[in-house]
C-alpha cells in the first residue's frame, strides 16, 4: 500500500543518506591516519617561461598512496574534504612539505624557484592560517615570496569578505596569489580589480580545445591581452603538445605547465627531471 511505499523510499533515501555520511566520516578519519602513516606525498609539475625556457617553479599536487587503492588523486577526496578540519590539517601538511621541497631545491642551485599550492575554501576561513605560515617562514628561514598560493573563483565566491581579508594579509607578508581554473567558475570581472592577485591560471579545458575549437581559441587569446592589459602574469595549464605551445608563445601567454614539459613528478623522477632536462635552469625538450 500506499504507506508502505512512502515508507520503503523514506528508508531507500535514509539509507543513501547514511552511507554518504558513513562514507564521508570514513574518509576523514582515514586522512587523520593517513597523515600519521606518511601516506600523502607530493608531486611536483614544472612551470616554464614560454619566452625563454626558463624553469620558473613547480606546482605543488597532493598524493595518496593508499595501501588498498593504490595511488589516490586529489579529485577524489579534496571535494569530500573541503571545509572539514581535516582538510585544514592535510593543508599544514602539504604546507611543511613545500616549504621542505623548497628548500631542497634552492640548496640544490635553483635560487629563484617558486612553488605553487592549491588551498581550499576552508583553508582560507581557518583564522589561525597568516600565524602557520609565518611559523613556517621563521622556522626555515625562507622569504614569501618562493609561495604562490592558488584559489579557483569557486573558492573566492563563497565568501568573498572574509577570503579578500585573508588573501589582503597574506599578501602583506610576501606571498602571491594565482586564481586557478580561470574562466571556469562565476567571479565576474570585477572581483579582480579588488583582489591582491598577481597571476591568472588559464584553465586546461581552454587549452585542450583550442587547436579546433574557435570559442576556446578566442577565449585563450582574450583572456592573455585582458591579463598582460592588467599587469598580471599568465599561465596556461594542460599545455600536452607543441602546437599549442607554438600559439601560446605567439599570443605572449607568460607561463606553460602542462604533459608536454612534464607530467607531475615524484622525488626521485624530480630529480631526473633536473639532472636531464634543466641543466641550467632552462628547460631542454628531447
Ligand atoms: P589544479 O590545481 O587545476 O591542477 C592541475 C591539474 O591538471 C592536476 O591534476 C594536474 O595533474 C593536471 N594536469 C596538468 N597538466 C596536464 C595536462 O597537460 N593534461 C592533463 N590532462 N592534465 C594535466 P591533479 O593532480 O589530479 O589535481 C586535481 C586538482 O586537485 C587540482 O587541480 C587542485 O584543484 C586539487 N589539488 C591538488 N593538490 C591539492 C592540494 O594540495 N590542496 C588542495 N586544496 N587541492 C589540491
Ligand atoms: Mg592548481
Ligand atoms: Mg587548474
Ligand atoms: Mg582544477
Amino acid at each position: 500500500n500506499a504507506k508502505e511505499q512512502g515508507g520503503a523510499a523514506f528508508t531507500g533515501y535514509d539509507q543513501q543518506m547514511y552511507q554518504r555520511l558513513s562514507s564521508r566520516i570514513q574518509l576523514e578519519s582515514d586522512i587523520k591516519e593517513a597523515i600519521r602513516l606518511q601516506q600523502f606525498y607530493l608531486v611536483l609539475q614544472p612551470q616554464v617561461e614560454l619566452s625563454t625556457g626558463r624553469l620558473v617553479g613547480f606546482e605543488a599536487l597532493l598524493r595518496w598512496l593508499h595501501p588498498q587503492r593504490g595511488i589516490v588523486t586529489p579529485d577524489e577526496f579534496i571535494g569530500v574534504l573541503e571545509n572539514s578540519p581535516q582538510m585544514v590539517e592535510l593543508g599544514y601538511w602539504v604546507f611543511r612539505r613545500s616549504f621542505e621541497l623548497v628548500l631542497q631545491l634552492i640548496n640544490q642551485g635553483y635560487r629563484h624557484i617558486r612553488i605553487s599550492i592549491n588551498l581550499s575554501a576552508g583553508q582560507f576561513l581557518d583564522p589561525l592560517l597568516p600565524q602557520v605560515l609565518q611559523g613556517l617562514l621563521d622556522e626555515f628561514g625562507l622569504p614569501a615570496n618562493h609561495f604562490e598560493l592558488e584559489l579557483t573563483e569557486r573558492t573566492l565566491v563563497k565568501n568573498i569578505d572574509t577570503t579578500l581579508q585573508m588573501m589582503r594579509q597574506l599578501k602583506g607578508m610576501g606571498f602571491c596569489f594565482a586564481i586557478d581554473d580561470f574562466g571556469t567558475g562565476y567571479s565576474s570581472l570585477s572581483y579582480l580589480k579588488q583582489m591582491p592577485v598577481d597571476i591568472i591560471k588559464i584553465d586546461k579545458s581552454f587549452v585542450f580545445g583550442m587547436l579546433e575549437n574557435d570559442a576556446d581559441y578566442q577565449i585563450i587569446v582574450s583572456t592573455i591581452a585582458m591579463v598582460q592589459k592588467l599587469e598580471l602574469t599568465v599561465v596556461a595549464e594542460g599545455v600536452e603538445n607543441r602546437a599549442q605551445l607554438q600559439l601560446l608563445k605567439k599570443h605572449k601567454c607568460d607561463i606553460g605547465q602542462g604533459y608536454y614539459f612534464a607530467r607531475p613528478l615524484n622525488d626521485e623522477q624530480l630529480q631526473q627531471f633536473l639532472t636531464e632536462h634543466v641543466p641550467d635552469g632552462f628547460l631542454r625538450l628531447t
